[in-house]
């Protein structure tokens, strides 16, 4: 069994993170954070019996308390990067989902690995639908290279655009390199009306309750265009591939970037 500790405990991914766990042959909850000190048992989060295994608030503690071999961190931007550190000095192999990391924390975190000799997995999505979303439109941009990204979530998402959202226009850019678009004379006349923009390609966000995690990527050419949808109608959308990853961090090399790295 592989020893879980879930960072995020009492957040909407990190319930849902508990369950999946719980329920995998090969994995075991351990351990589990969040700030807020309600101290329940795991059990009352999933909906099971008492499993024996409180949620505590200080990370550090729990970490030397429980032995954990992988941390699981669903929380927040500000938060992500500290907990990641603790779990890395500890020796335990940190799964990410959290969004919002800059590039600055992403390197941060692959020069901890390397020099801790620590594995890590960071994914700003774990729905392989998604994963495969953004392989395509990878591809597409090849032939079509004028795209523009909408991304909606619910509204108590914190970042903006979607992790999937740069990591897709990322990949784009790879495919095509940088294209501005639309007129280049182009007035905005309520600033943002455009949306946020990487390497040309517009990128829109929106955020209203309802949504779980969905994006589309709209390619234009000459007298078509081509719509490439992902939703995410459920947070068990990503388990599959959270306990993929718990699975793999212990034996990949160093830090991944991406679920599509770990899919074989
Ligand atoms: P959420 O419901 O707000 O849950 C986050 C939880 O973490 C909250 O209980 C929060 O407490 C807690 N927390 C904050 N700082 C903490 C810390 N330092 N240590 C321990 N716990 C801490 O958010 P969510 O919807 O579950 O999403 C969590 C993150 O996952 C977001 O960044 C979201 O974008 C990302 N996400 C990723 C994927 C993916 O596939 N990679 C999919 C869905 C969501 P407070 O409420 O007091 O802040």
């Amino acid at each position: 069994m592989i020893r879980v500790l879930v960072c995020g405990a009492y957040g909407k991914m990190g319930r849902e993170v508990l369950k999946a766990v719980h329920q995998d042959e090969q994995l075991s909850v351990v351990g589990a954070v969040d700030i807020h000190s309600g101290f329940a048992d795991v059990g009352s989060l999933i909906g099971t019996e008492k499993i024996g295994v409180i949620v505590g608030n200080d990370l550090d503690t729990v970490i030397k308390e429980t032995k954990p071999q992988v941390m699981v961190d669903f929380t927040n931007p500000g938060a992500v990067l500290n907990n990641l550190k603790i779990a890395i000095r500890n020796g335990v192999c940190p799964v990410v989902g959290t969004t919002g990391m800059s590039a600055a924390d992403i390197a941060a975190v692959e020069s901890l690995c390397r020099t801790s000799g620590v594995n890590a997995i960071i994914a700003p999505n774990f729905s392989i639908g998604a994963v495969l979303m953004m392989r395509l439109s990878q591809e597409a941009a090849k032939i079509l290279p004028h795209a523009e990204i909408i991304e909606m979530h619910h509204d108590q998402k914190l970042d903006s655009p979607s992790g999937t959202a740069l990591r897709t226009a990322e990949l784009i850019e790879k495919s095509r390199g940088y294209l501005k678009q639309g007129h280049p004379q182009e007035v905005e006349k309520i600033p943002g009306s455009r949306g946020g923009e990487l390497s040309g390609m517009r990128i829109h966000s929106i955020r209203l309750p309802g949504y779980v995690a969905h994006q589309e990527v709209i390619f234009g050419g000459l007298g078509q265009t081509l719509s490439i949808r992902h939703d995410s109608i459920s947070r068990e959308s990503f388990m599959p591939g959270v306990v993929l990853a718990c699975k793999k961090v212990l034996t990949v090399n160093g830090c991944v970037y991406g679920l599509e790295n770990i899919l074989d």
